[in-house]
């Protein structure tokens, strides 16, 4: 430490959803801090176990938080930054632990990356009231949110025109990621592990650090983003990035992703023929939904985007709830779907979709519970993209899918698992059942069989749920 300790300035990084330290702008930001003023850098995690379960974080993604804070300490230790892994109940409590460190470690200013969710902006709010000095960045998304705007100076309500104008500015933009700050300590001993006070569940599958992370987008890039779009709805195939985790708590960047993208597919930003368009594509409805969050606070407090949809009589029956849970709806598609989410923590997109439509639209549940219960369960869990892809499924969000076009989970079945592999491999007791029974839904029962198929029959006749789910959501028609 310098010698002139008494006028240093000292710098500390809280680190939230941005657990990296390649392109963290916080970070670097906290290192020129500290670098100007002759002073220190340290960095905090807070962990808030009842803030999780009021918010029913999924245990798997608070395991994979876990063991990605503990990889972060062991690297930030070899820059010379100690990371401390502290407690506060809920954000209530944050002000006050926060002071508490920010005198004891005599800490000038914090830094941390901003987040689009009300709570977490309450929180921050919360913590410069208390008179902590927060500079915060703004690298949750690529393009910060409200500076994408139509010419009235407003946020898009259409992903299209959205996505045309996120090009447009990200097109302007150099895009270069900023690189780990050099040690500017002695490396520290190795940390010990710490273990967070909460319910996880082992998410062991998922490897952690930032480079496994940047291995997995590189890859990627280079073997799949070019047959991304014919592959990315066959849940049998393994044609998406499954990155969303690491996106999710800022393993990696958004700008990560997209250098590497444009390493490989510079046209991806310029021409809608490039074979990089499509999954630039699904980055930008990240953003979309992230600035929508931001733009419309009341998404986060989970109301309809539509307002309109308030006067939805939902039937929201608990046992067909349960049903749609366990996987037991007696719809292949959407049993297997739920319960690749049970057992892994992770569904593939088209099958959030239709799992999400089944419910809300076949069995007229409120998207609200299915919502929860994704939390509750996905390991890449973020209320921006989460809430998003609920009220797209059930029509009532913004540019979602109309209320009365409604997935076929049987003619979605047959389309998009032609095999059958992915719903033999989540359904054994279908293994006997002949391929095309299980796609036109006629399923012999375990008498007719002659095995052990223990298969539900379908909770809801398709077509009686179809007539059934548009008569129920055209509450959300214009004019009714
Ligand atoms: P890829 O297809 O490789 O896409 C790359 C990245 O783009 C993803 O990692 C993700 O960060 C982002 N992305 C892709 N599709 C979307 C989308 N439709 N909306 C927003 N971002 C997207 N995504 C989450 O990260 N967390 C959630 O909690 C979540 N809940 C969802 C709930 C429903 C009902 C639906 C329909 C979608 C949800 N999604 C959610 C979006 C999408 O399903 C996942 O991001 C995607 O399946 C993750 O797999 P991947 O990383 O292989 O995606």
């Amino acid at each position: 430490m310098n010698s002139n300790h008494a006028i240093s300035s000292h710098a500390l990084v809280w680190f939230r959803h941005d657990l990296r330290i390649d392109d963290n702008q916080s970070l670097v930001a906290a290192c020129q801090y500290a670098a100007e003023h002759q002073g220190v850098v340290r960095a905090i995690f807070v962990v808030t176990p009842k803030q999780w379960a009021s918010h029913d974080v999924a245990p798997i993604q608070l395991d994979f938080i876990e063991r990605q804070v503990n990889q972060l300490a062991i690297e930030l230790a070899q820059l010379g930054i100690p990371l401390d892994i502290c407690h506060a109940d809920d954000f209530d409590a944050i002000p006050e632990v926060l002071l508490h460190y920010v005198n004891t470690w005599q800490m000038t200013k914090v830094f941390a990356t901003s987040e689009p969710e009300c709570n977490e902006q309450h929180r921050d709010k919360a913590v410069i009231e208390a008179g902590i000095e927060l500079e915060l960045s703004q690298q949750h998304c690529f393009l910060p949110p409200l500076s994408v705007l139509n010419l009235s100076g407003e946020m898009y309500k259409v992903f299209t025109p959205f996505a045309k104008k996120w090009r447009q500015i990200a097109k302007q933009d150099p895009i270069q990621t900023l690189t780990r700050p050099k040690p500017i300590a002695a490396p520290l001993p190795t940390p010990n592990y710490v273990e967070f006070n909460c319910t996880k569940i082992c998410s062991g599958q998922w490897l952690v650090g930032e480079h496994a992370a940047q291995a997995k987008l590189r890859q990627f890039a280079l073997d799949k983003v070019a047959d991304y779009q014919a592959s990315r709805d066959y849940p049998a195939i393994d044609g998406t990035s499954q990155l969303s985790a690491y996106l999710a708590i800022g393993i990696l960047s958004p700008r990560q992703c997209l250098q590497v993208l444009l390493s490989h597919y510079p046209d991806a930003l310029v021409h809608d023929e490039s074979f990089g368009r499509c999954w630039l594509n699904e980055l930008i409805w990240r953003e979309f939904y992230r600035h929508l969050l931001v733009a419309f606070p009341k998404l986060s407090r989970r109301a309809n985007f539509n307002a309109l949809a308030d006067n939805i009589k939902w039937r929201n029956n608990p046992r067909e709830f349960q049903a749609w849970c366990e996987g037991r709806t007696g719809y292949p598609l959407v049993d297997a779907a739920m319960r690749q989410l049970n057992q892994t923590g992770w569904m593939h997109n088209r099958l959030r979709m239709v799992t999400a439509s089944f419910l809300t639209k076949h069995l007229l549940v409120d998207w609200r519970w299915g919502e929860r219960y994704f939390r509750q369960k996905l390991i890449d869990g973020d209320l921006a993209a989460n809430n998003g892809g609920w009220q797209w499924s059930a029509g009532t969000g913004c540019d979602a899918q109309p209320y009365f076009r409604v997935f076929n989970p049987i003619s979605q079945c047959e389309k998009f698992d032609p095999t059958g592999a992915f719903i033999r491999n989540y359904l054994p007791e279908l293994d006997e059942v002949d391929l095309k029974l299980i796609h036109k839904l006629k399923i012999p029962t375990q008498a007719q069989l002659f095995v052990d198929t223990d298969y539900a029959s379908p909770i809801v006749d398709h077509k009686f749920a179809r007539t059934r789910a548009i008569a129920v959501l055209s509450a959300m028609k214009k004019g009714s």
